[in-house]
């Protein structure tokens, strides 16, 4: 069989003060849930994260964020969404993957450092997160 399309080398591109802003959100809403929106731009399977963005009536608990994405206006810079897991396993849960938004979800576990973040794609594959 041949399979002529281009295969990307996907990856998220994190600005040092967006990954900032997002730790020190997590720290804030410890020990609940913490979600936020990912703004920025998608080219050829390199998602750049420029901005951040709080989604409105969101809910968060100890075990579960989210946000009802009928309230979002459309904004074709929303790239995907961030959220804490408390619990710290960053890997995703099943309710993270049917409620998958955009093109990315990142992961920060606790205790939120440099170290605890991670990107995921909507099939629960780990996407190449770097930071710049
Ligand atoms: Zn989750």
């Amino acid at each position: 069989m041949l399979f002529k399309k281009k295969k990307f080398d996907r990856a998220v591109i994190l600005k040092r003060d967006v990954l900032d802003s997002i730790l020190s959100y997590c720290h804030m809403k410890h020990p609940n849930e913490g979600i936020l929106i990912l703004k920025g731009k998608s080219k050829h399977g390199t998602i750049n994260v420029d901005g951040l963005v709080i989604p409105p009536f969101n809910y968060t608990g100890p075990t579960f964020a989210g946000f009802p994405q009928s309230f979002l206006p459309f904004d074709l810079s929303y790239v995907g969404s961030v959220h804490s897991h408390p619990s710290g396993s960053a890997d995703p849960s099943v309710t993270d993957l049917h409620n998958f938004f955009g093109l990315v979800s990142v992961i920060v576990k606790s205790p939120y450092t440099d170290d605890d973040i991670f990107a995921w794609d909507s099939g629960g594959k780990s996407i190449r997160l770097e930071i710049v």
